[in-house]
């Protein structure tokens, strides 16, 4: 429908148990993810989690060691990735320099034989679709960083394939770009329908396109989830620390409560911007740093030898060695084993 390419119906991915080693290393280990069909899945974690050798063990670029990878309701773990009907792109977009837009969009059509009429149909649609009509004839090396992402994108996408595979694909961009990208992707993955797969370090970026996290953490899987839930009831400290800015603050149950051993080895989790001004807050310590940032201000207090930091309106004036009392809702209260670093609620 409409004037883009025909919507292919996206198909799941699953999954199950995967692992891979390098040498000795487990830069994946058993995770299991099941990814619904036009699904937008975000791989997420810190530098060298193991994010992009997940996607590349999906695309068939990287062998399993342990594991089973489905897509659709085909078992692909021993596929080569020409015949897992996928589409990528990558960080560095790899188009080639010296071949026009319009070549670079074709290119996979043009290996596969597509005949040059349904070519080129294909061909405007697409560069409509991403506002690259003007620019059909024009060389990589005359384009804007985000006309060369957009072209990346039209050839990903003018094979109309079931599942995307992306990494890192925005960060080449400013900031400004990047965000209008992001919108403009997302708008397009819902539009044409497919699954995509999306690989990022960026929290913001994944809270905002994706309609499943996937936190990885050393190689293992730490939490999957929709974005509201990850944030809103983080399974694990990890996942409490690594999405929100600033983190959530973890505070030893000694220090709010008399220490005795029932409570000894639990950590109590608030946000920054779950803590308010209260007269009769439990939570209360010196201001030891104050962060004026206009429409709010980050201040840090200490209490009982933690530092408690709290996202407070901008208005109200904060000074430094002042005894602040802060109140939580209980909604806003999470609570950890220590130990294990997971939810205990
Ligand atoms: P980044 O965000 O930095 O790209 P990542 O989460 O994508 O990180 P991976 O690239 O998947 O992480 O790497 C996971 C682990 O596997 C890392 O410890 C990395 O050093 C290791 N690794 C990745 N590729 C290889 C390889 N070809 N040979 C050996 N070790 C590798």
């Amino acid at each position: 429908s409409g004037n883009g390419p025909s919507s292919s119906a996206g198909k799941p991915i699953r999954l199950e148990s995967v692992g891979k080693l390098f040498g000795n290393s487990r830069a994946v280990d058993d995770v299991s993810i099941d990814i619904p069909a036009g699904s937008f899945t975000v791989l997420l974690g810190p530098s060298g989690c193991g994010k992009s050798t997940t996607l590349r063990m999906i695309a068939g670029l990287e062998g399993t060691d342990e594991g089973q990878i489905l897509i659709g309701d085909q078992d692909v773990t021993d596929k080569a990735s020409s015949k897992r009907d996928i589409s990528m792109v990558f960080q560095s977009y790899a188009l080639f320099p010296h071949l026009s837009v319009a070549e670079n969009i074709i290119f996979g059509l043009k290996v596969r034989k597509v005949p040059a009429a349904e070519r080129h149909a294909k061909l405007i649609q697409v560069a409509d679709l991403l506002g690259l009509s003007e620019l059909l004839e024009r060389k990589p090396g005359q384009l804007s960083g985000g006309q060369q992402q957009r072209v990346a994108l039209g050839r990903a996408i003018v094979g109309e394939k079931p599942v995307c595979l992306m990494d890192e694909p925005l960060s080449n961009l400013d900031a400004k770009l990047r965000h209008e990208m992001r919108v403009e992707l997302r708008a397009l993955q819902q539009r044409l329908g497919f699954t995509m797969v999306y690989v990022t370090h960026d929290q913001v970026e994944a809270i905002t396109m994706a309609d499943q996290v996937v936190l990885l953490n050393g190689g293992r899987l730490e939490q999957a989830a929709a974005p509201r839930e990850l944030y809103e009831r983080p399974a694990t400290t990890f996942a409490a620390k690594f999405i929100g800015t600033p983190p959530m603050n973890l505070v030893p149950v000694s220090a709010v409560a008399s220490a005795d051993g029932l409570f000894a080895d639990l950590l109590f989790g608030v946000r920054p911007e779950a803590l308010f001004l209260a007269d009769d807050g439990v939570l209360c310590g010196p201001v030891l740093a104050v962060e004026y940032l206009g429409s709010d201000t980050l201040v840090d207090c200490d209490l009982a030898g933690s530092v408690l930091q709290a996202r407070l309106p901008g208005s109200k004036a904060i000074a430094i060695g002042e005894v602040l009392r802060f109140g939580v809702s209980p909604d806003d209260l999470h609570v950890f084993d220590t130990s294990t670093g997971s939810r205990r609620d």
